[in-house]
């Protein structure tokens, strides 16, 4: 039926945990570019411990609807989505003040003439 915390031995949807482990995270969020000069949203800071990060990342997928990638407790959505991604993690209950958003990342380095090495 329900699922049972680990950590208290309640069930779910009686535990306060998450709730509890959500306003003390340290999240870092920023846009990483790789290849082709694709970007990429990168989430890190979360405490897989204490979070689901895999539902996490599927709440972020289908609100921005765009794809993305869970590696450990590090979330990867494809695009840039600075805002966006901490606006959501504020509705999920994750406190603003530890939510880092890195500004400068999401500024596009000026193109340098021909680019390919
Ligand atoms: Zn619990």
């Amino acid at each position: 039926m329900s699922e049972i915390c680990n950590t208290c031995g309640l069930p779910k949807e009686l535990c306060f945990c998450e709730a509890i482990a959500k306003e003390s995270q340290r999240i870092s969020i920023k846009i990483d570019r790789k290849k082709f000069r694709k970007e990429y949203t990168v989430i890190t800071g979360i405490d897989g411990a204490e979070i689901d990060v895999k539902d996490l990342a599927k709440g972020l997928k289908n609100k921005l609807a765009c794809g993305g990638t869970v590696k450990g407790s590090v979330i990867e959505l494809q695009g840039s989505h600075l805002k966006e991604t901490r606006d959501f993690l504020v509705t999920q209950g994750f406190a603003l003040e530890t939510i880092e958003l890195d500004e400068k990342s999401a500024i596009r380095p000026p193109r340098t003439g021909g680019g390919r090495r």
